[in-house]
């Protein structure tokens, strides 16, 4: 039976709670409460949408945490969902108090810690039977929540299951660490993970007396008390990791990998459709596609070099070009757009000498449809979790280039375990990936033998992630288990 989307809201309920205890309630609702950004929103909204797929017996309400109005990103992405996933974005909290220069990592934990008064009032207003919250990484906190409302509490980590790993293995290494982790002599050692250097770790622990680190511990060291852990990556992705992970150890919560999770329905705007037309006149695996994220901007430098190297490679590219992060005014995480543009800050002459082969697009592109396109051959990209997984589901080959935040644990790991990745060298002298460098990697992987390696091994993984989310695969029977557990307690009709 289809449920009216107005009896999903968190208002008064419509029918006195006696009723609903003579007979079996008709579905669970699993609330699910996902952390500000929109690589936090996306894989969990993801989730939803399969575990409602399979299992009709359950709804999703989405209680979100805000410090402000609805972002234009945030609207389109809760636009158009399945009458089972319904939201509300919970009243915006004050951060006046948090200094300029604090860290995302703490102004997103801030801001979960005062949402919970209204994520506690939400919940308990609900009439229908919660299954479990799930909250993300920066969310532990709201497991106080559940607890106190007797709700199953389980966490979704948007990311790969080496971080994880990682995350589960930090409250032991800041123990026995007595230094930065980035002047270890040894690689760090996390089970089933290839070993690590501190330098490669992700950015909040590379400095660790800044509160950012001390709220990335807070939460890692609460990880433990979930019922469950619910990660964004497969099986025969990362095999090592995620066997070691569902290895069964007192007090460490089961995980289950669910992925890979990607959002392949991208709302195409002109300027991307235009891309798309310019892809359908090249020839097939042809063409490297560039692209930083959501938030990533390179230097007027490495701009240049970067913009030489594609000139010198040869090779036909798409390139999403931002302007110069020492270029813009106010640049943030959530919004590195410039009302400069970005065409301007490249080298002089270079669209014209490059017309024909190369295609530039300001700002943004429509990347799933980009990479599902028959003419792509390669991906230049900062490895954020979603970009990765959207170019194996693709079985298209990487040239690692990690910005910030985990980025470059993933293109470590991309390169020297899944070896799906390049990673062009730096000049140790200026830091910088100079051109003649960015030119002999790209024509390495579009028509080099070791490009052609990378391409059969992401082809295989194409076929593996294919298989993990089919009506029998290692995902989709993880996300059964999850809906068996969420039902199971409140005994729902079926
Ligand atoms: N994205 C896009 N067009 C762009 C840049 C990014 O559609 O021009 C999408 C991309 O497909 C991915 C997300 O934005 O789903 C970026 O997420 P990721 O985790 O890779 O990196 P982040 O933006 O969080 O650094």
């Amino acid at each position: 039976m289809e449920v009216p989307k107005q009896q999903l809201s968190l208002s008064p309920p419509p029918q006195p709670k006696q009723e609903l205890a003579s007979s079996p309630p008709q579905y669970v609702v699993v609330a699910m409460m996902p952390t500000p950004g929109m690589g936090h929103l996306i894989p969990m909204l993801e989730f939803a949408k399969r575990l409602i797929r399979y299992h009709h017996n359950i709804r999703v309400k989405f209680l979100i945490p805000t410090d402000g109005p609805p972002s234009k990103a945030q609207t389109t992405v809760l636009r158009n969902l399945p009458n089972a996933i319904s939201h509300i974005f919970l009243p915006p909290v004050t951060l006046s108090d948090v200094p300029q220069d604090a860290k995302i990592e703490t102004i997103i934990s801030l801001t979960v810690l005062r949402s919970l008064p209204s994520l506690r009032r939400e919940m308990t207003a609900e009439i229908h039977p919660i299954g479990g919250l799930v909250v993300d990484l920066f969310g532990a906190d709201a497991f106080d929540v559940a607890k106190e409302l007797d709700v199953s509490r389980y966490l979704f980590f948007p990311s790969n299951a080496m971080l994880l790993s990682f995350f589960l293995h930090l409250p032991k290494l800041d123990k026995e660490t007595n230094c930065e982790y980035r002047e270890l002599a040894e690689p760090i050692k996390i089970s089933g993970c290839i070993p690590i250097h501190g330098k490669e770790l992700l950015d909040p622990v590379q400095d660790r007396t800044n509160e950012a680190y001390q709220w990335i511990l807070h939460h890692a060291n609460r990880y433990r008390e979930a019922d469950g852990i619910i990660d964004n990556s497969f099986l025969e992705l990362e095999p090592g990791p995620i066997k070691e992970l569902q290895k069964y150890e007192p007090g460490k919560p089961p995980v289950y990998p669910v992925g890979p999770l990607v959002n392949m329905d991208g709302i195409v705007s002109e300027p991307g459709l235009e891309c798309l037309r310019w892809l359908d006149e090249q020839p097939h695996g042809s063409v490297l596609f560039v692209c930083f994220g959501s938030g990533g901007t390179l230097s007027s430098v490495e701009t240049n070099e970067l913009a030489l190297g594609l000139e010198m490679s040869d090779q036909r590219f798409l390139w999403v070009v931002k302007s110069p992060n020492d270029k813009i005014a106010n640049a943030s995480y959530f919004s590195a757009d410039s009302k400069a543009d970005p065409f301007d800050f490249l080298p002089k002459g270079f669209v014209e000498r490059t017309k024909g082969r190369g295609y530039l697009v300001p700002g943004w592109a429509p990347q799933t449809q980009v990479l599902a396109h028959g003419s792509i051959g390669g991906f230049l990209s900062h490895c954020g979790w979603n970009s990765t997984l959207e170019s194996v589901v693709n079985g298209v080959p990487l040239i690692a280039w990690p910005l910030f935040a985990e980025q470059k644990m993933n293109a470590f790991m991309l390169t020297q375990d899944i070896k799906v990745a390049l990673r062009p060298n730096k000049n140790n002298s200026n830091g910088l990936v100079e051109r003649e460098e960015i030119a002999s990697v790209v024509k390495c992987l579009m028509e080099g033998e070791d490009g052609k390696k990378l391409r059969y091994r992401m082809k295989d993984l194409k076929d593996l992630a294919a298989k993990a989310l089919s009506e029998n695969g290692s995902s989709t029977k993880n996300i059964s288990q999850l809906a068996l557990k969420w039902t199971k307690k409140t005994s729902v009709a079926n």
